[in-house]
C-alpha cells in the first residue's frame, strides 16, 4: 500500500465547510492508501495572532510567540480530526512534538534537526489516519515549544514525508500550481508543470511563497519529489523534481522559468560609516549575533573629503527594530552618523536556470522596468537569478512588466485564485 503524505494550507481550512471538504478528499484518497495529514492554521488564524500579539506587546518574547502562533495549527488539527471521524475513519490528532519533529532552539525561524515519527509509524500501523500540525516542532535543548517561519507547514510535511519515506509529496493549496508569477498579480501567469529544486528553491527565497524555502531544500537532500496543487480542484500541478529537463522530452527549459516579488522586506542604510578596515566586519557581526538574515548589501564609493561611506542592506521587516536596536548600541563604537530605515519597498526577481546561456537577460529585464516607469534601488545576482529593489508602489507593475517582455504571458487566462485573502 502506497503512503501519500498530503498537506493542506490555511486557505484550504479557512471555515467549517472547507474542512469537511478536505475531510472528504482525505478519506477518499486512504481508500488504497496510507495517510498521513500536515495542516496548516485556519485561513489567517496565524495573522490574526501576531495581532493580537501586537497589541499586548510592540516586541514579544519570542518564546510565547511561539507558544501563542503553534495553537493556530491545533485547532485546525483537531477540527479535520473531527470532520474525519465524522466519515466513519479513525483519525488522530498529533502536535508537532508528539509527531516528533525536533528542532534547534531559534523561536520564530527553528530549524528541523531531526523526526522521529514513531507515533505516526504505529497509528500508520494501526490503519488511521494522522493528521499533524504542521509549522511546529520542540527544540532539543530547551525543550520548548518552537515555530519553523511563516509558511512552515510546508517543511513540516515533507520532512515527514521524507522521514516515513512516502511515496508522494502533495501540497494543497488554493492555486492549480507553480505559476510563472503570482497569480494574484498576473492573471495571465502560466502553470509551470515540472520545475526544478534549484529554481524552485531561487524562487522560494524571492518571495514565492507557494512553497517554503527550507521544504524545497529539505525535498532536494532527499530526492523527494513534490506535487504542487489546488485542493479546490482535481487538475494535475505542478511537479517539483530534480531534473524537469531530462525526463521525457516534451518540456524544453525555458530562459526565465518564472518571476517572482517580495514585499516583506525592508532597507536600513548606516549613513556616514567611516572608511576604514574592519567597520563592515563589524557591522554585518553584530547583525549576524542578534540572528538577523542579510539579503542585498550596497556600500556607496565613500566621498573623499569626508572619508566616509553610506552602507545599505535588506533585511525581513519583522527583523527590522531587532536590528535598529542592534546598530544603535554599536553607533559609538564605529562612529557612524544615523540610521535611515525604509519599509516601503519591494523585491522583484527573474529566475531561471536558462540564463546561464542567454546574454542580455538583465538588459532586456531592466529596459521593461524602464518602459513601467519604475525606478530600480538595489540590484543583486545569482547564477540563475537577477533581483531588484523597487518603491513597493511599483512592484506590481514591474511584475506584469518582466513576465510580460519574457514572452510568459498565456494567450488564455488559466491562473485561477480558488481562495485565500493574499495576506
Ligand atoms: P497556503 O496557505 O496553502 O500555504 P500560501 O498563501 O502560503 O498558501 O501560498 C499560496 C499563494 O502563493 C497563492 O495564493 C499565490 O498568491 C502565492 N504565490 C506567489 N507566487 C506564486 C507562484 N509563482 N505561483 C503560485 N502561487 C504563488
Ligand atoms: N500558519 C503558518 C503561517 O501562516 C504556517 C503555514 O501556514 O505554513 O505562516
Ligand atoms: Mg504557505
Amino acid at each position: 500500500m502506497a503512503l501519500v503524505v498530503q498537506k493542506y494550507g490555511g486557505s484550504s481550512v479557512a471555515d467549517a465547510s472547507c474542512i469537511k471538504r478536505v475531510a472528504q478528499r482525505i478519506v477518499a484518497t486512504k481508500k488504497g492508501n496510507d495517510v498521513v495529514v500536515i495542516v496548516s492554521a485556519m485561513g489567517d488564524t496565524t495573522d490574526e495572532l501576531l495581532d493580537l500579539a501586537e497589541q499586548v506587546s510592540p516586541l514579544p518574547p519570542a518564546r510565547e510567540l511561539d507558544m501563542l502562533l503553534t495553537s493556530g495549527e491545533r485547532i485546525s488539527m483537531a477540527l479535520l480530526a473531527m470532520a474525519i471521524a465524522n466519515l466513519g475513519h479513525e483519525a488522530r490528532s498529533f502536535t508537532g512534538s508528539q509527531a516528533g519533529v525536533i528542532t534547534d532552539s531559534t523561536h520564530g525561524k527553528a530549524r528541523i534537526i531531526d523526526v522521529t515519527p514513531s507515533r505516526i509509524r504505529e497509528a500508520i500501523d494501526q490503519g488511521h489516519i494522522a493528521i499533524v500540525a504542521g509549522f511546529q516542532g520542540v527544540s532539543q535543548d530547551t525543550k520548548d515549544i518552537t515555530t519553523l517561519g511563516r509558511g512552515g507547514s510546508d517543511t513540516t510535511a515533507v520532512a515527514l514525508a521524507a522521514a516515513l519515506e512516502a511515496d508522494v509529496c502533495e501540497i494543497y493549496t488554493d492555486v492549480d500550481g507553480v505559476f510563472t508569477a503570482d497569480p494574484r498579480i498576473v492573471p495571465a501567469a502560466r502553470k509551470i508543470p515540472k520545475i526544478s529544486y534549484d529554481e524552485m528553491m531561487e524562487m522560494a527565497a524571492c518571495g514565492a511563497k507557494i512553497l517554503h524555502l527550507r521544504c524545497v531544500e529539505y525535498a532536494r537532500r532527499f530526492n523527494l519529489p513534490i506535487h504542487v496543487r489546488s485542493s479546490f480542484s482535481t487538475k494535475e500541478g505542478t511537479w517539483v523534481v530534480a531534473d524537469p529537463y531530462n525526463e521525457g522530452t516534451e518540456m524544453e527549459q525555458p530562459i526565465i522559468s518564472g518571476v517572482a516579488h517580495d514585499r516583506s522586506e525592508a532597507k536600513i542604510t548606516v549613513v556616514g560609516v567611516p572608511d576604514k578596515v574592519g567597520e563592515a566586519a563589524t557591522i554585518f557581526k553584530t547583525l549576524a549575533d542578534a540572528e538577523i538574515n542579510i539579503d542585498m548589501i550596497v556600500q556607496n564609493v565613500s566621498a573623499a573629503a569626508t572619508g566616509r561611506t553610506d552602507i545599505s542592506f535588506t533585511l525581513p521587516t519583522a527583523d527590522s527594530q531587532t536590528a535598529l536596536a542592534a546598530l544603535k548600541k554599536i553607533q559609538p563604537q564605529i562612529g557612524f552618523e544615523s540610521l535611515l530605515f525604509d519599509d516601503q519597498i519591494g523585491k522583484v526577481s527573474l529566475v531561471g536556470a536558462g540564463m546561464r546561456s542567454h546574454p542580455g537577460v538583465t538588459a532586456t529585464f531592466f529596459a521593461a522596468l524602464a518602459d513601467a516607469g519604475v525606478n530600480i534601488e538595489m540590484i543583486s545576482t545569482s547564477e540563475i537569478r537577477i533581483s531588484v529593489v523597487v518603491g513597493q508602489d511599483g512592484v506590481d507593475a514591474a511584475v506584469a512588466a518582466a513576465h510580460r517582455a519574457f514572452d510568459l504571458d498565456a494567450d488564455q487566462v488559466e491562473a485561477v485564485v480558488y481562495g485565500g485573502t493574499g495576506r
